[in-house]
């Protein structure tokens, strides 16, 4: 016989606590099949009950315990959400970092470009300067 186990829902049927019917996970899974029933769950709650009857546990300590293990599971899947949400950040930085590459290559080519205008300007007033210093010598001769 398989040893229990304690799984967040019930996986076959009839997906529910023996008991109560409950499907709440965690849920006992006793890996015991009850023919014309199927599967046999245990709840929390009905373990409790069954606990406190044989006296394996004051009400109050169990209470306590119950509290901090829905505690650490609420606090268990909100990790799982936080790390889930920390790898979409990270993939959205990635791309953000790409697009900052991308537009200091853009600048830096037009910043080239501005350059190359510029020095076109230059060669072009100059040659200006020499046509109208020649203009000015034909008049004054
Ligand atoms: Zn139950």
């Amino acid at each position: 016989m398989l040893e229990p186990q304690l799984i967040e829902s019930p996986l076959v049927f009839p997906y529910c606590c023996i008991l109560c019917r409950s499907q709440k996970g965690p849920i006992a899974d006793t890996n015991v099949e009850i023919p014309s029933f199927g599967r046999a769950y245990l709840c929390q709650l009905c373990a409790k009950t069954y606990a406190k009857l044989y006296g394996f546990a004051e009400g109050t300590e169990l209470d306590i315990r119950e509290e901090a293990i829905d505690e650490a599971n609420a606090l268990r899947r909100e990790n799982t959400q936080l790390l889930e949400q920390l790898g979409d950040s990270s993939v959205e930085i990635a791309s953000l970092r790409k697009e900052k590459r991308e537009a200091i290559t853009e600048l830096e080519a037009r910043a080239a470009h501005i350059s190359q205008l510029e020095n076109t300007l230059r060669q072009s007033a100059a040659a200006a300067q020499e046509h109208l210093a020649l203009v000015g010598g034909q008049h004054s001769s």
